[in-house]
C-alpha cells in the first residue's frame, strides 16, 4: 500500500518508533514465561524505578482508558469521589470506565473554561458537602499536560498536592503525553511526580512511540495492593506481557522517551510560531507540549480540509493539530503553508 500524506489530527496516528519496535523483536525470541513474570517484564519495571530514582510498583496495561480507570478505582471506595478538570480525559473520553472501575465513585468536575484545576477549586469542590447524602471526595487527578496542551509547573503540582495533603486526598496523575510535560519543563521525572507530591502516575507508552501500553506507576506503594487482580478480572493482564513491557525498555534505556517528546513538541512550537504571523488565524491555547488548538474562520479550515488536511474541532471549535515522534519536519512547513495560504484566500482584510 501506497503511504499517503502524513497527517497530524491525532498524535495516535504514529507508528512504532524504531526504539520500541527493536526491544520488541528482541523480546521475541523463543519462548517465555507468560503472565508479567518475565525477565523483560522485570527489567521494564526496574528501567521506571531508575528513571524515577524511587522503589515505586510498576503495572503494564493496554491503554489509558484501563489505567486511568483502574488506578483510581484503586484509591477509591465506591462512595468515594474523584475531582477533576472539566476537560479531564477521564470525565469526557472514557465512557465512564471510572465510575464503572470503581463501582459507582462519582467523578466531581470542576466548572468549563479551564483545563487546569488550581487548589481553589479543589478546595471548592472538596469542601462544598461533608454530609452523609454526599459521595466523599478521595482522590484528585491532574492531567499532565492537560487535553489542550496546557502544562503544569512544578510549582503548580506542589501547590496541589499541598492541598490534598491538608483535605486528605490521594493525587494522581494522568499522564498520557507524561513524557512531552517532562520535555516542555525540562525536568526529572521525580521532581513532576512523587518528589511533588503525586501518589500514582499514568505514564503513556501509546502517545510516546509503542505500538500499545500504559504503565500504571504507584510511588505510594501501600496503594497497590491488589492492583494485579484489577487489572486480571478487567481483562487487562496481558498473557504476552513481554510485548507490553518490552517496549518500554526500548523507551527508557536509549533516551527515545524524551527524545520523541522533544521532537513533537518542537514541531508543535514551529506551527504556534508561524500561526502567530498569519492574519485571521490564532492560537485558542498557549503551546507548551506537542499540540496546537488553531481558531480560524469556518472557511478556512474548510479551505485545510480541501487541501486534505485532517483534524478535530471537537475541542473549544478551533482545529487540533498533534505532533507525534515521527511528524516529517516538511509536512509541518507544507502545512503551515497552506494554513497561510487559506487565510490570504478567506480571511477578509480589513
Ligand atoms: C490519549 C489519552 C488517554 C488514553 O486514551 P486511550 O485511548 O484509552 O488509550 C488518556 N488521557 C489523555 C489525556 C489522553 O489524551
Amino acid at each position: 500500500m501506497a503511504p499517503s500524506p502524513q497527517q497530524f489530527a491525532s498524535d495516535n496516528y504514529a507508528g512504532i518508533c524504531p526504539e520500541a519496535w527493536s526491544a520488541m523483536a528482541r523480546a521475541n525470541d523463543g519462548s517465555c514465561v507468560a503472565y508479567g513474570e518475565d525477565e523483560w517484564t522485570s527489567e521494564a519495571a526496574d528501567a521506571f524505578r531508575q528513571l524515577f530514582a524511587i522503589d515505586c510498583d510498576v503495572f503494564f496495561v493496554f491503554n489509558g482508558t484501563a489505567a486511568n480507570s483502574l488506578a483510581l478505582a484503586s484509591l477509591c471506595q465506591s462512595f468515594h469521589s474523584v475531582i477533576c478538570a472539566a476537560s479531564a480525559h477521564v470525565e469526557t473520553d472514557e465512557c465512564g470506565a471510572p465510575e464503572f472501575f470503581s463501582n459507582g465513585s462519582k467523578l466531581l468536575v470542576a466548572p468549563p473554561g479551564t483545563s487546569k484545576l488550581t487548589p481553589e477549586m479543589i478546595r471548592a469542590l472538596a469542601t462544598s458537602r461533608s454530609d452523609i447524602h454526599f459521595p466523599k471526595a478521595r482522590v484528585v487527578t491532574i492531567t499532565q499536560p492537560t487535553e489542550t496542551g496546557l502544562v503544569y509547573s512544578l510549582d503548580e503540582i506542589r501547590a496541589i498536592a499541598a492541598l490534598c495533603r491538608e483535605l486528605e486526598l490521594k493525587l494522581h496523575m494522568d499522564g498520557a503525553r507524561f513524557a512531552h510535560a517532562c520535555a516542555s519543563l525540562g525536568c526529572a521525572p521525580a521532581e513532576m511526580t512523587w518528589q511533588a507530591g503525586v501518589d500514582v502516575l499514568c505514564f503513556g507508552g501509546t502517545k510516546n512511540g509503542m505500538a500499545v501500553g500504559e504503565a500504571v506507576i504507584f510511588f505510594d506503594r501501600t496503594l497497590a495492593a491488589d492492583f494485579d487482580y484489577r487489572c486480571k478480572q478487567a481483562g487487562q493482564l496481558a498473557s504476552k506481557m513481554r510485548f507490553l513491557s518490552a517496549p518500554w525498555i526500548g523507551l527508557l534505556q536509549t533516551g527515545a522517551w524524551l527524545r520523541n517528546a522533544e521532537h513533537g513538541n518542537a514541531c508543535a512550537a514551529r506551527l504556534a510560531e508561524a500561526v502567530g504571523a498569519i492574519e485571521g488565524v490564532e492560537l485558542l491555547f498557549p503551546v507548551e507540549a506537542n499540540s496546537v488548538f488553531i481558531r480560524a474562520p469556518e472557511p478556512v479550515l474548510a479551505e485545510l480540509r480541501a487541501r486534505g488536511w485532517r483534524f478535530y474541532t471537537f475541542i473549544g471549535g478551533g482545529a487540533r493539530f498533534m505532533f507525534a515522534w515521527d511528524a516529517e519536519p516538511q509536512r509541518v512547513e507544507q502545512l503551515v503553508a497552506d494554513i497561510r495560504a487559506a487565510a490570504r484566500l478567506h480571511v477578509a482584510v480589513a
